[in-house]
């Protein structure tokens, strides 16, 4: 039998880069896994690889700052699926830019999608979780939450909201066993740093101790143990899979 069999896990932001490799690995490890992403032709397109192979997945277009769209949608999955067990926060956005010439509207954007789009989706799927009394939530967020980074005061504060946010939600759910868990990746080789210069890549890569930059593979696996029976007794944490880069 495999690790997450007959399991429903909803991954947003999953029809590219980290978000779709957890997918991929959730479905490979059996469950039937949910995309969620904004535009449907490249939702389409992540189902297609997970079904080529032969896995389970299906998908849904939709923005995680849609909070009736989202309500919707999981009413849906829940609908046609009959339950849902997991769900990984992964959609996420940079606008970044020195604090003093931030623009207003970056802030907003930034914070919108990453810190209130986690609020709405966990806020959306617990519902259902409850009910069950049983459940998984992974919230993306990443190192410069932890150590902060100039030029991403946005991206910052939403990653330290997203940690905080994973600590109240653990201490809510617990009673209900569900677990609530953060992944806080380091410099991950995907679309969103291959749009870096190349000498803000080399001089990441050159402080990380395991020198190299990290793969979605690398944040993936991570996650499959966190949602699974074997991660039972871990709720509340921030895990960082970052090479050694803070510690
Ligand atoms: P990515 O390649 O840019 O993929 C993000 C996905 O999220 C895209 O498919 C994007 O759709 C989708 N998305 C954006 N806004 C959305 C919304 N409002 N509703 C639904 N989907 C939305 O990013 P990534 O590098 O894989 O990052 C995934 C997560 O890991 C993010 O939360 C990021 O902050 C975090 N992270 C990444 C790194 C890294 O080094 N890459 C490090 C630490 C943390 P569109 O393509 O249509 O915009």
């Amino acid at each position: 039998m495999k690790r997450l069999e007959e399991k429903v896990a909803i991954i947003t932001g999953a029809a590219r880069g980290i978000g779709f490799t957890i997918a991929d690995v959730l479905a490979e490890n059996g469950a039937t896994s949910v995309i969620i992403d904004l535009d449907q032709e490249a939702v389409d397109l992540a189902v297609q690889q997970i079904d080529d192979k032969g896995n389970k997945a299906i998908g849904l277009a939709a923005d995680v700052t849609n909070t009736e769209g989202i309500a919707s949608v999981f009413k849906e999955i829940n609908e046609k699926l009959g339950k849902i067990d997991i769900l990984i926060n992964n959609a996420g956005i940079t606008k970044d830019g020195l604090l003093m010439k931030m623009k207003e509207s970056d802030w907003d954007a930034v914070i919108n999608v990453n810190l209130k789009g986690t609020f709405i989706c966990t806020q959306k799927v617990c519902r259902y979780m409850m009910k069950k009394r049983s459940g998984a939530i992974l919230n993306i967020a990443s190192v410069i939450g932890l150590m902060g980074n100039a030029g991403q005061a946005n991206y910052a504060a939403s990653k330290g909201g997203i940690i905080a946010l994973t600590k109240s939600s653990a201490k809510e759910f617990a009673s209900r066993n569900i677990r609530v868990n953060a992944i806080a990746p380091g410099f991950i080789q995907t679309e969103m740093t291959d749009k870096l210069p190349q000498e803000i890549i080399d001089n990441y890569a050159a402080a990380i101790p395991l020198a190299r930059m990290g793969t979605a593979k690398d944040v993936a696996d991570l996650c499959l143990f966190l949602v699974s029976e074997e991660a039972g007794y871990i709720t509340g944490q921030t895990i960082q899979v970052d090479g050694g880069l803070i510690m």
